[in-house]
């Protein structure tokens, strides 16, 4: 089990940015990762969901350029990157650098003049398992261009709110993953022991849904199976895809158009039974996130519990979105002890959470790590979390 909640030495940042550039910084700033307690898929299908910030965070360290030129260094993966602000579109966007470079376009295309950045980035968020590494790396450039160009109109909620949008616009434009805006809105506007629910039909602004853990003895333990997983490689897209055939055939506006009690009626007017497979697990996960709502408010953890194993087997076997490793770790966990486990974020890898007596993390831990072993899957990682604040600047 890792206990470490990736606790980042700033002073090292900053000579490490001196190292990299030869120069000074000019801030520090962080953005967290998420965890989506339940409602997955949603968010694309202006459904509900409801996110909370977790103490894994990427940090970045910056200083404005006189130029329009982007360099980059991650302490995460090798080489320099050096992107021209007013050739992102034309070729090469830098790989993971377009992330980054992605906002900068995306608050110009906003009518904010930015300009060039040297910047340093330190991600405590495991890359691409599904903890949302993208949208804190995105949310933390996003502040840090804020503070270091003196953009306005970004304070507050609803200015988090917009520059939440720019975000999304960066990841889905820039580097070219169709995610829905979950994970930015969570990074940006999370505040401690709440979760975020998150309606996207609509303009809504987010209700903070107090979630305080530590009062209840009780931890949300992430367990990352390190089994591949990546939005870009088109599965993700296919699901938006199938989704939208759906919608067509259905003549609504979005499938948060058809309740529960349409479900029936719809299912039958659909053509073929795939798409009744992913209509079904949509509509049934929208009114799964109200009732874990209600469940967090009454404390009814055996309603928490029923709700994630509906959830769970909803994106395993009508969206099809789970695997092997993602199944085996919920299960492990669940006979283990824990109160409630589903897989979490948009599958195919990634991390599944489990909400449990804090006093079990390290069963519960060596059980799914042990299960691994026998399958012969990769090492899990597993470690607790609580609900923590959004991005922020450092210094
Ligand atoms: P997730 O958001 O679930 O972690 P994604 O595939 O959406 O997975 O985003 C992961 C990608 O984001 C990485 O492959 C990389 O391109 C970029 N990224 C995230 N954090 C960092 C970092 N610290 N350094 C460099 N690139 C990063
Ligand atoms: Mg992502």
């Amino acid at each position: 089990m890792t206990n470490e909640v990736g606790r980042t030495d700033t002073n090292g940042l900053v000579r490490a940015f001196r190292d990299a550039f030869g120069r000074e910084p000019e801030g520090v700033w962080s953005a967290p990762g998420r965890v989506n307690l339940i409602g997955e898929h949603t968010d694309y299908n202006h459904g509900l969901c409801l996110p909370m910030a977790i103490p894994r965070r990427t940090h970045v360290i910056a200083s404005a350029r006189e130029d329009r030129v982007v360099r980059l260094v991650s302490r995460q993966l090798p080489g320099e990157r050096t992107v021209a602000l007013d050739r992102l579109l034309d070729g090469d966007r830098g790989g993971w650098a377009a992330y980054a470079v992605g906002v900068l376009w995306a608050l110009e295309q906003a009518g904010h003049r930015v300009g060039g950045l040297d910047v340093l980035v330190d991600g405590r968020v495991p890359l691409g398992a599904g903890l949302s590494s993208s949208a804190a790396l995105e949310c933390a450039v996003a502040l840090a261009a804020v503070d270091l160009f003196a953009l306005r109109g970004f304070d507050g909620d609803e200015g988090r709110r917009a520059l939440a949008r720019v975000c999304v616009r960066a990841e889905n434009e820039v580097a070219g993953a169709p995610t829905g805006g979950m994970d930015q809105t969570a990074s940006l506007l999370a505040r401690p022991d709440t979760v975020l629910l998150l309606d996207f039909d609509g303009d809504h602004a987010p209700r903070h849904v107090p979630f305080d853990l530590d009062a209840h003895d009780l931890s949300v333990l992430v367990l990352n199976t390190r089994a591949q997983h990546s939005l870009d490689d088109g599965r993700y897209g296919n699901r938006r895809e199938e989704c939208a055939r759906a919608v067509d055939e259905l003549g609504v506006a979005s499938l948060r158009d058809v309740g529960p009690a349409q479900l029936d009626e719809a299912l039958r007017r659909l053509s073929d039974d795939l798409l009744r497979r992913r209509v079904r697990h949509v509509v049934t996960e929208v009114d799964r996130v109200t009732r874990t709502v209600e469940a967090l408010q009454l404390d009814d953890l055996a309603a928490l519990s029923g709700l994630f194993e509906e959830s769970h087997a909803s994106l395993r076997d009508d969206f099809e979105v789970s695997c092997a490793e993602l199944d085996l770790a919920v299960e492990t966990a669940r006979a283990a002890g824990a109160l409630a486990a589903r897989m979490t974020g948009g599958g195919f890898g990634g991390s599944a959470i489990a909400v449990i007596r804090t006093v079990d993390t390290d069963v519960i831990s060596a059980a799914v790590e042990q299960a691994f072993a026998d399958r012969g899957f990769r090492e899990p990682e597993c470690f607790p979390v609580t609900a923590t604040g959004a991005a922020s600047r450092e210094r």
